[in-house]
């Protein structure tokens, strides 16, 4: 169990947030570092390849083990801007240092998730030039110049740049893994709404229904971020580029640029997919403790903003919404029973006494994605 104490110095918790994160993922296991050092513009910082720009100062350091993941952290600054917030916010010292090293280890695990995401190969990056010129590449980015290519992600006119999805599935499986010793919330490491995206909890709901979640903790990151996001994830993505690109000034080209945005995020090693032209609303979705029964195969025949949920018995509720096509009144689109007084075969057996036809049934997960709060 990881404990926060106060009196510890900061690279010392760093160091053990570091190991707490490697225990339950594979690609963090061998050697990795969290370089701590002054970072003017930013809280930290990943580009592969970090470890080999200073392996001087990590030997220096006694610490070098060979290459691994690393990333640059300025847990300093975290730690006064983020201590003197919550002192102006009124909580007191203890609370203060608290929130302080919780956003220490959301910065860490955040730049983790983009060595993870965008995997460590230094040679063909930033070092393939050597690493004097890495260094200085590296210096010169730290005061604002931008990174040459092929150092810089790929040149994006969207905000969420290397924040798209296959970096928020990255930090929602992360965060499922080391949550359980750290108390952090999802938005700690990751805040979508900066990038102008749906809440990351909104992914990780999806992701859960899509089974992101249930591969065992031996199984490497990159391995699930590998395959391709399941198709409720991708409805959410989709909703969520086309959404900020009908907001953004890009007139007639907003097609062609949102499909390429969508085809840059779906995955950089694979092709973009095909993906469902309209996706399940958040409201659609069943809650992960309720078996869910939908009426019609495809969720997109609804009007998305007509949803509704109706209590319909003691652990039973509805949703009723209209359809897309025609005008009609409500009627029901989904039935959802809570698991913890419904098996499934009374569930359905609900449904089959009462005449309700469906077009499937997913059984509940049975399992509540943890939020756990400071
Ligand atoms: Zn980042």
């Amino acid at each position: 169990m990881f404990t926060i104490d106060p009196e510890e110095g900061l690279s010392s918790f760093t160091g053990r947030v570091l190991d707490t994160a490697a225990a339950t993922v594979p690609e963090l296991a061998g050697p990795a570092y969290i370089i701590g050092m002054e970072l003017p513009h930013m809280r930290g910082v990943h580009i592969p390849g970090l470890d080999q720009i200073f392996r001087p100062e990590i030997e220096a350091a006694g610490k070098w083990q060979g290459p691994g993941p690393a990333a640059a952290v300025d847990q300093a600054q975290i730690y006064q801007r983020m201590f003197a917030a919550a002192r102006a916010a009124g909580l007191d010292e203890q609370r203060s240092d608290l929130e302080a090293r919780r956003q220490i280890a959301a910065c860490i695990i955040h730049e983790l998730g983009h060595a993870i995401d965008k995997g460590d190969d230094g040679e063909q990056g930033i070092l393939s030039h050597g690493p004097e010129i890495a260094r200085n590449a590296f210096d010169n980015f730290l005061h604002n110049e931008p990174l040459p290519e092929p150092f810089t992600v790929a040149a994006s006119i969207v905000p969420w740049k290397s924040h798209d999805l296959r970096f928020i599935r990255c930090c929602a499986i992360l965060h499922s893994r080391v949550i359980p010793d750290l108390p952090l919330r999802l938005s700690d490491i990751i805040e979508t709404s900066l990038y102008g995206l749906s809440p990351a909890r909104t992914y990780a709901r999806a992701m859960q229904f899509d089974g992101d979640f249930d591969f065992d903790d031996r199984t490497p990151i990159r391995e699930i971020l590998d395959l391709s996001p399941g198709d409720i994830l991708k409805a959410k993505w989709r909703q969520d580029v086309l959404r900020w690109f009908q907001r953004s000034p890009m007139g007639d080209k907003e097609t062609e640029a949102a499909e390429q945005a969508l085809a840059l995020c779906n995955g950089r090693r694979a092709k973009a997919e095909a993906v469902p032209v309209a996706a399940a609303s958040d409201d659609y979705l069943p809650q992960p403790f309720e078996h869910f029964y939908e009426l019609r195969p495809t969720p997109e025949d609804w009007l998305h903003d007509s949803f509704q949920s109706e209590t319909v018995a003691d652990g039973i509720r509805r949703m009723v919404a209209k359809l897309r096509t025609g005008e009609g009144d409500e009627e029901p689109a989904a039935y959802y029973f809570d698991c913890n007084r419904f098996s499934l075969p009374d569930a359905t057996g609900w449904m089959e006494a009462h005449g309700i036809r469906y077009a499937h049934c997913v059984p509940a997960k049975n399992a509540t994605y943890p939020q756990l709060t400071a």
